[in-house]
């Protein structure tokens, strides 16, 4: 469903991603690990064009793109496939809750504002935030801003949902509401990439993880292939550094 070819990205003369290559199915759950400044970011935003990556192929469902020549037209129709919740939560802060869902559905979706006023009501639901509707972001804890951000993503019906450790801002006491949430709608089949700090996490949801280091993907397999029988040294390194 999600196919990347040999992604390569540099930041002036920082190469940041050295030849990707990532095939992800419909329903996967993939967890992207590895060391601060191994790239997983920069693997994400690339997907949907966020980043522009410098060589390489993208396909995600029937759209495939060589990130040399792919137009604006393309890469529009290849990011309304995907949504992505970032760790910042990237709300409007001069939105209500309710505005920050329907916003995209009536601009790139063209729904009618009735239309979207029920998904994102359905999608407020489902992250239980429907009381919080009419709230400004300011007014919600950064928990709730983030099951907001997740319930904006889900509204776009995207092919793939992409994570970019959604956690990682929050208190620690907060942390737990988003994974729960994120586990939830997990179950409902949704393909999901999911770039985590959150070993256990990761290894609870995932259906794949994927080890990055350097700029390469070091080595992948199923969460108990990489938690409990890590082939290279550099993934056992890293994990145990963890515990
Ligand atoms: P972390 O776990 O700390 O978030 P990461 O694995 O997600 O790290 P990236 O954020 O992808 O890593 O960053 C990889 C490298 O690319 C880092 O050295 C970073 O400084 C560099 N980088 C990322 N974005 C930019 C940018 N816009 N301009 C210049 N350098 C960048």
């Amino acid at each position: 469903m999600i196919q990347l070819s040999n992604i390569q990205k540099s930041f002036g003369k920082t190469e940041v991603l050295k030849g990707i290559d990532l095939q992800v199915n419909k329903g996967d759950i993939v967890s992207i690990l590895g060391p601060s400044g191994s790239g997983k970011t920069t693997l994400l935003r690339c997907i949907n064009f966020l980043e522009k990556a410098n060589e390489g192929t993208i396909k995600v469902d029937n759209i495939a793109l060589d990130v040399k020549t792919a137009s604006k037209k393309e890469i529009t129709e290849l990011r309304k496939k995907t949504a992505m919740v970032f760790q910042n939560y990237n709300l409007f802060q001069h939105k209500t809750v309710l505005q920050n869902i329907t916003e995209g559905l009536m601009i790139v979706q063209k729904k009618s504002e009735k239309e979207a006023i029920e998904i994102a009501k359905t999608m407020l639901t489902k992250v239980s935030l429907e009381h919080k509707a009419n709230n400004y972001p300011s007014a919600l804890s950064g928990g709730q801003q983030q099951r907001v951000g997740i319930a904006r993503a889900l509204a776009l019906n995207p092919e793939v949902i992409l994570f970019d450790e959604p956690t990682s801002a929050l208190d620690p006491e907060l942390v737990g509401e988003v994974l729960d949430v994120i586990q939830k709608i997990a179950k409902e089949g949704i393909t999901m990439i999911i770039v985590t700090h959150e070993m256990n996490f990761a290894r609870d949801i995932s259906n794949r993880v994927v080890f990055m280091d350097g700029g390469v993907v070091v080595e992948e397999g199923t969460p108990s292939e990489i938690f409990n029988n890590p082939k290279s040294d550099r993934t056992k390194q890293f994990l145990r550094r963890l515990v």
